[in-house]
């Protein structure tokens, strides 16, 4: 029986970043992958900002540095955010982002196995032994701690009753040829037609560009994502945008926000999508699951030292991201009030309102894509048409 301190399910992004770390803090670690090369299939427009790339520090992965965004209200009135080379974010590779992240953390010791998935788990006294079923042979592997990264459908989650993530989003797009934009900026779309509820984008990526949506399944009122992107590039007041766009790829996924209600057990953790760490307004998962890495790597090591696994332990070592928790329900409501829950015509009100300087000035000195809530709350302090709307909806209370 293979003997290692962590079994980690699931390669991805934010499996390699843990595997990298808890090796580097002297754990034996084993990823395993089912599928047989990482970063493939891969569902994702690519962003990551740049306080997640400092941490990995793979910037020959990028396809496009991106600066702000040129953001569509449902009726066309235009905001653009962000300065000249002052870059906000960046779209990457994710084939190579991934695979490079997976590299980083075999270097520091973590061993990989491919075309492997579990099958079943049992607890021993000390250990947690997990049936795998590698290169389609049955190899028992005897851990501390079985970590989930195996993303949105997480495999673990299931098998130890870990509840669901509260929001799943739906995210559709295609890969095209002949979008013409400025450069460095990213463009978003909003309106009921095209991503109900949320936004469609539009993402450099060195020569071709990413356009997608994404929505709530609710939301779509028995229409596809398909239905909706095809509606943004042929039929929307945007359409002429799209009219040179040639088709090279599609990819849709899943895209699961809101901390599921027990990321851990006894000797069992779920990181990154299998947790539901996505972000409710942008869908990103790479920042918020490296993050939750960061915060509980050092105490989890040395809980594994002295192999004290028990939930309750495991409750204590991830308390830090139980308040990571709370911030995304606060952000969620924040989403809602300002896009979600409006109809196109309150959309647009909203977006005259942030067309205004003095709001596109705040925006772009409180904007950060990755800490949407402070944005959020100064402008529900200082835009006085937000404020009393804010009022209106309570919304003061909840956030003074
Ligand atoms: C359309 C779309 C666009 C997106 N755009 C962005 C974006 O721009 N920026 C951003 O930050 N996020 C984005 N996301 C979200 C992002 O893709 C995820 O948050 C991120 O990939 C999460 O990483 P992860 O490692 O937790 O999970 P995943 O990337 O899903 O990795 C999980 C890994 O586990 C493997 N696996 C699964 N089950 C098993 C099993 N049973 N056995 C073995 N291996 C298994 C999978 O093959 C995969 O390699 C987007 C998502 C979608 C759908």
């Amino acid at each position: 029986m293979k003997e290692v301190d962590i079994l980690v399910i699931g390669a991805g992004p934010i499996g390699g970043y843990f595997s990298k770390k808890m090796s580097q803090l002297g754990c034996k670690v084993l990823m395993i992958e089912e599928h047989l090369e990482i970063g493939k299939p891969f569902q994702c427009a690519g962003l990551v900002n740049p306080s997640s790339m400092e941490k990995v520090g793979l910037y020959d992965t990028v396809l496009s540095e991106i600066d702000g965004a040129i953001m569509h209200s449902p009726y066309g009135t235009t905001i653009e955010i962000g300065k000249p080379n002052q870059i906000r974010t960046y779209a990457v590779c994710r084939k190579k982002f991934d695979q490079a992240i997976v590299q980083q953390a075999m270097d520091e010791g973590a061993e990989l196995w491919l075309n492997s998935k579990p099958l079943d788990t049992n607890y021993l006294d000390d250990s947690i032994i997990t049936e795998l079923l590698v290169d389609g042979e049955t190899i028992e592997v005897k851990a501390k701690l079985l970590v989930g990264a195996d993303g949105a459908h997480s495999w673990v989650r299931r098998q130890h009753r870990m509840g669901y993530p509260k929001e799943f989003m739906i995210g559709y797009q295609v890969e095209v040829t002949g979008f013409e934009t400025k450069e460095r900026m990213l463009e978003m779309f909003t309106g009921e037609d095209i991503a109900p509820g949320f936004f469609a984008w539009a993402i450099p990526n060195g020569d071709t560009h990413r356009i997608g949506m994404w929505s709530r399944a609710e939301d779509l009122d028995g229409r596809s994502c398909e239905e909706l992107l095809n509606n943004l590039m042929t039929k929307s007041r945007w359409s002429y945008k799209f009219e040179k766009c040639k088709e090279i790829g599609r990819f849709c996924g899943p895209i699961p926000a809101g901390v599921v209600p027990r990321p851990v057990q006894d000797r069992v953790l779920l990181i990154g999508d299998a947790a539901g760490l996505a972000k409710p307004t942008t869908g990103g998962g790479i920042g918020p699951g490296m993050a939750q890495v960061d915060l509980i790597a050092d105490e989890l090591n040395e809980m594994i030292t002295k192999n004290k696994l028990a939930k309750k332990i495991l409750i204590k070592v991830t308390k830090k991201y139980a308040k990571a928790k709370k911030e995304f329900e606060r952000i969620r409501s924040l989403r809602d009030f300002f896009v979600t829950s409006r109809t196109d015509e309150e959309l647009e009100e909203i977006f005259r309102i942030f067309s205004k300087p003095e709001v596109i000035k705040l925006i772009n000195e409180k904007g950060d894509i990755e800490k949407p809530l402070s944005l959020g709350i100064s402008m529900l302090k200082n835009v006085p048409e937000f404020r009393k709307m804010a009022v209106k909806a309570g919304f003061i209370v909840l956030f003074s």
